[in-house]
This record gives structure tokens, sequence and C-alpha cells, in this order.
């Protein structure tokens, strides 16, 4: 594989720099999914296990270098000692002096990296100082590898340095998968985040037979197409960019699917009142808040011929019912066909996991990866630099 595991390393004794991904979704002080920290929890117990001291490092939400109290990781404090079933120390200032009255069997957690500016710039100096506080450098944060940062990256390249479960588990998972997938592949690409995926669905179309797109991003590609979108969710200015994307598809023989008929409403709310209508008709004062029953069928019947899939991006507004309609009528058809054996199928994404979870889906899925970005640019083909820098150790 190129890259070394908690296996080959010995940690007896050995302060390991763990980096983690813990950005959790919080309401009112609380941790509402605790997805992350769970899939942590076998590379911590097996730093402990082989008589190592795991330190752990992680950021919170993007405080952008500054200290910002809200974005503090001591609030994850009781989340993690439910997970791992024994107290965590925490150290927010003075970091060597926590470090030196650390014990075996303890497990300590600093304070957010990203409140150092140092962090997202890579700084070697930055890097430099995290890598005095540990023996050993062991990343188990895949869905955070697409970002070079110092304690993704630089880090890497100061202390022997080795993968932890979770990253050696989604890595193994997505070659598996992917690495030579099986023909048709469809992807269904979907959410919100508009122009950042824009910029992935290029990418993809010279590699995917079909491409399903949903959400916010298919009213830009609806409004590219001259269609009047009302007040959806759509960014005008990249439609040239999706118009692109469209002729690129055409050159490499990719299909696209858009929506056909969509559902709308007036109000952004849970029950709001709302009408199915076609694709270039919604009325100019309401929104596009899901795909109709049309284009499900259109998206299952690709699903039905399809080999490989890939997912990320939900098809509406899954969040508030009865616009997650759509979405989760397209999972229930990919987890059908994977468990008849027919499709191996793998999606990622904070939200597209939470609406697989919704439908009741994610179970059958082939695997469910806990990263976004990091996944679509995997799929892309591009090289992590999070993983290419254990790579070189
Ligand atoms: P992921 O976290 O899986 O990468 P995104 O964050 O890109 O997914 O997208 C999820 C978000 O997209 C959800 O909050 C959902 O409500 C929103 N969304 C999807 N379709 C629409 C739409 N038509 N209008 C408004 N928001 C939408
Ligand atoms: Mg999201």
């Amino acid at each position: 594989m190129g890259w070394k595991t908690l296996d080959d390393m010995d940690l007896a004794g050995k302060r390991v720099l763990t980096r983690v991904d813990i950005n959790v979704p919080m309401e009112d002080g609380r941790v509402t999914d605790t997805t992350r920290i769970d899939r942590i929890v076998p590379t911590v117990k097996d730093i402990l296990a082989k008589g190592g001291i795991p330190i752990l490092l992680a950021h919170f939400s993007r405080p952008k270098g500054q200290v910002v109290p809200e974005m503090s990781l001591r609030q994850l404090l009781p989340a993690l000692e439910t997970a791992f079933d024994q107290p965590v120390k925490f150290a927010d200032g003075n970091y060597g002096a926590a470090v030196q009255a650390l014990r075996p069997g303890d497990i300590l957690l600093i304070e957010n990296v990203r409140f150092a500016p140092g962090e997202e710039k890579n700084d070697p100096g930055f890097a430099g100082r995290l890598a005095s506080l540990g023996d050993i450098y062991c990343n188990d944060a895949f869905s955070a590898a697409h970002r070079a940062h110092a304690s993704t990256e630089a880090l890497a390249h100061l202390l022997p340095a080795c993968a932890g479960r979770l990253m050696q588990a989604e890595l193994s998972a997505l070659e598996a998968a992917l690495g030579n997938p099986e023909r048709p592949v469809v992807a269904v690409v979907g959410g919100a985040k508009v122009s950042t995926k824009l910029d992935l669905l290029g990418n993809l179309v010279s590699k995917v037979d079909h491409l399903i797109i949903g959400g916010g991003m298919a009213n830009t590609f609806l409004a590219a197409q001259g269609v009047d979108v009302g007040k959806s969710l759509a960014e005008h200015d990249m439609t040239d960019t999706a118009r692109d994307i469209m002729q690129k598809a055409g050159d490499a023989g990719c299909q696209i699917v858009l929506p056909t008929d969509v559902v709308v409403a007036r109000e952004f709310k849970a029950g709001a009142e709302n009408e199915t209508v076609a694709a270039d008709a919604c009325p100019p004062d309401a929104m596009i808040l899901d795909a109709g029953p049309q284009s499900v069928q259109a998206i299952g019947a690709v699903l039905k011929t399809a080999k490989t899939l890939i997912w990320n991006g939900p098809l509406g507004a899954f969040e508030i019912a009865p616009f997650d309609t759509a979405t989760k009528a397209a999972a229930r058809i990919a987890a059908d066909q994977t468990k008849a054996g027919k499709l191996t199928s793998v999606a990622g994404g904070g939200d597209t996991v939470a609406a697989l979870n919704q439908a009741g889906a994610a179970d059958n899925f082939t695997y469910i990866s806990t990263a976004g970005g990091a996944f679509l640019e995997w799929m892309e083909g591009k090289t992590l630099p999070g993983v290419a820098a254990l790579m070189t150790n």
C-alpha cells in the first residue's frame, strides 16, 4: 500500500501524535451525531493497548487562525470520554508541560489546531512545535487528508508516521470498491455547495458513464439551460462553468441526468405547501426543494443498470420533510441493488451520510465514508496531501 499502519510501529512508552477528525455537528452544547468520534475509537484503543500514549490533534469548525472560545475542543470532552470509556486530559496552552505530565494509559486532547495561524498555512515552524510534543505521528483523519495543513501534512515528514485504523479502513475500502471499478459507473452528486462541487463535476465527467445531478447543484445546471428557477438556490454566476461541464460530458460520452420534474415550495420549512411541476415550470416566486417522482424513476433506471455507484450530496433539502422524498427513494433503490449483489455502492459526505441513515439505506451500502471533500477528491483520482505525506516516510 505504500504507507505504514499501527501494526508496523513500536508504540511502547511512545507519545503518539494522532490527527483525528472530530469535527462533529453540535446543537446547544451537545454532540448531535457521534459518528466521527465513534470511528476513531479503534485507533485510540489500539495505541493504548500497544502501550502508547495518544495525544489527539484535531480541528473544530473554522476559527481561521484565531482563538474563538465557542470553537474550543474542550466542549467535546464529555463525548470523547463516553466513547473511550475513560477520562481524557485537555491542554489549551503550555502543551510541553501537559505532555510531560502524561503517564501510560492517559489520553490527551490538544486544543483546536486551527486556533494557530500556522496550521492551515502548513507552516514548518508550527509543525515543528507540534512534532516536539510526540515521538510518533499517526494520521487517522482521512476526511481532512485533502488539506495540506501542518497537522495533516508537514508533521508527517518530521516524525515516523503511520495511518490509523480509520484512515486504513477508508483507503482500503475505497481502493477495493473504486480502484478499478466495474462499469457502468454512475456518480450521484447533489447538495448545496454548488461552487465547490462544480469543479469536481468537471473532473468526474471523464471518469464515469452517468452523472446524476441533484439538489441546489441541479438548479444551476437547469439555469444554464435557460430555465427560470425562480427563487431556487442556484449560482447564476456559475452557469458558464455548468455549460462547459455539459459540453465536456458530451465529448466524453458521459450521460448527465438532470431532474425532469421538481417539487417546489414558497417557504423553506417542514411541511411547507408544495407542488410537483416540470423542471422548466418553477413559478417565479417559488423554489425547487426536491426532485420529483418522474426524476426518481429515471434515476432508479440508471442505478439498476449500473455496477458501481459513488454518491455525494442529497438530491433535495432532505432535512425538511417532505423534501427528503427523492433522496430517500433513490437511496433505497441503491441499497436494494447492493444487497442483491448487483451494485458496489460507496457514499460520502456529512449530509449524505445523514440522509442515507434517515432512509435506512446506509447499512446496505458497500461502504460509507465519513469524508466529504477528501472523498470527492479521492474519487477524482487526485493525490491527497495527507495520504501522500504518509507514503514518503
Ligand atoms: P454533503 O455534506 O453530503 O457533502 P452538502 O453539504 O453539499 O452535502 O449538501 C447538503 C445540503 O444541501 C443540505 O443541507 C440540503 O438541505 C441542501 N440542499 C439540497 N438540495 C437543495 C435545494 N434544492 N435547495 C436548497 N438546499 C438544498
Ligand atoms: Mg454538508
